[in-house]
């Protein structure tokens, strides 16, 4: 069946219901482009950290409306953000939303599910490793339940008793494929790099890759957390060049129609950082007098250099060192 074009729905007006009624309106209207040619659509978010000012709206998110039905990817940070995109959706197409994809889970990305839960029957599907995130045993920095107390202040009234973390209800481990019409969504499972749980979704035919935050554009990546692998991190940027996709959305930042120009200031700042931490573990310096004598250049202008480049830096030293200890084991290892 051809993807006829609707007139924006009248209940598209805010709110929607009662439940939508608790969620408290954005501080500006979510802006939906549209890949050139394709019916593959995203919302870009702010850059910096999430922020009363921007209103948790610093991640991307898109959607792909098919034949069959329409895949959303990621679901931005608030659940008033993830109830606009949804209203977004429904201005543009009649299909029933069928699967929510998540690029990681992580709050900028997730905390919009509860509106998709809420007001739609589709699958929520993630890699194995996000059903980690509310677990007991889960001490990484970002574990789910701190950040949510954390962002119940940092993001009232947007974020605030009623956020509810929603978990996936389908999950894979290495790759998953999902078919809708005309169209194929290859989950690629990229992590641990970013966050435990990072996945790509490449969309055939048009090639489009959802990088999620493997590639992240305009500010410093949040690699503050025991989970970030970042030897791991760079191999998933190599994936993403290996695609060849033709357009590229990443979790953060600008999109780019060419891999080398999607992947570059990623790729760049995290070697810089292994370089810099790199020197300062070979050399047996302490990391704050390591990070006081690096020359982070143009990087200290970049949004979320202040909140994020140091704990980055001390992550990728104890990365690190933890490398150099295990080739240290590996050459005590009998041949
Ligand atoms: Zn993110």
């Amino acid at each position: 069946m051809a993807c006829a074009a609707v007139a924006p729905l009248a209940a598209a007006a805010w709110p929607w219901n009662a439940r939508a009624q608790a969620y408290s309106p954005l501080v500006e209207d979510l802006v939906i482009q549209q890949v050139p040619g394709a019916p593959i659509y995203f919302a870009l978010g702010h850059p910096g950290v999430p922020s009363a000012a921007n209103g948790g709206h610093t991640s991307n998110a898109g959607f792909v409306v098919t034949d069959a039905g329409v895949v959303v990817f990621d679901t931005l940070g608030t659940p008033s953000l993830g109830l606009a995109l949804l209203r977004k959706i429904r201005a543009i197409t009649d299909k029933p939303v069928k699967h929510v994809v998540l690029s990681h889970y992580h709050a900028d990305h997730i905390y919009g599910l509860q509106a998709f839960r809420d007001e739609t029957d589709a699958n929520i599907v993630a890699h194995a490793k996000a059903l980690d995130y509310t677990a007991a045993g889960n001490t990484d920095d970002e574990a789910g339940e701190p950040r949510l107390a954390q962002r119940r202040e940092a993001l009232a009234p947007w974020v605030n008793a009623d956020t509810r973390i929603v978990l996936p209800g389908i999950v894979f481990r290495v790759a998953a494929e999902i078919r809708m019409g005309a169209h194929q969504f290859q989950l690629v499972y990229a992590g641990p790099a970013h966050s435990m749980s990072d996945l790509m979704m490449f969309v055939l035919p048009e090639r489009v890759l959802f990088a999620g935050d493997i590639v992240q554009n305009g500010r410093i990546p949040f690699m503050a957390s025991a989970a970030v692998n970042t030897l791991n991190w760079l191999a998933g940027l190599q994936e993403v060049a290996s695609l060849q996709p033709a357009f590229i959305i990443p979790g953060h930042g600008k999109t780019a129609t060419g891999a080398a120009e999607a992947i570059s200031f990623t790729n760049t700042y995290i070697r810089f950082v292994r370089r810099a931490m790199g020197e300062a573990v070979a050399q047996w310096t302490e990391f704050d007098a390591a990070y006081k004598s690096t020359d982070w250049g143009p990087y200290k202008e970049m949004p979320a250099f202040g909140a994020s480049n140091r704990g980055n830096a001390y992550r990728v030293f104890l990365e690190i060192e933890a490398e150099t200890l295990a080739a240290g084991d590996a050459t005590k290892t009998p041949q």
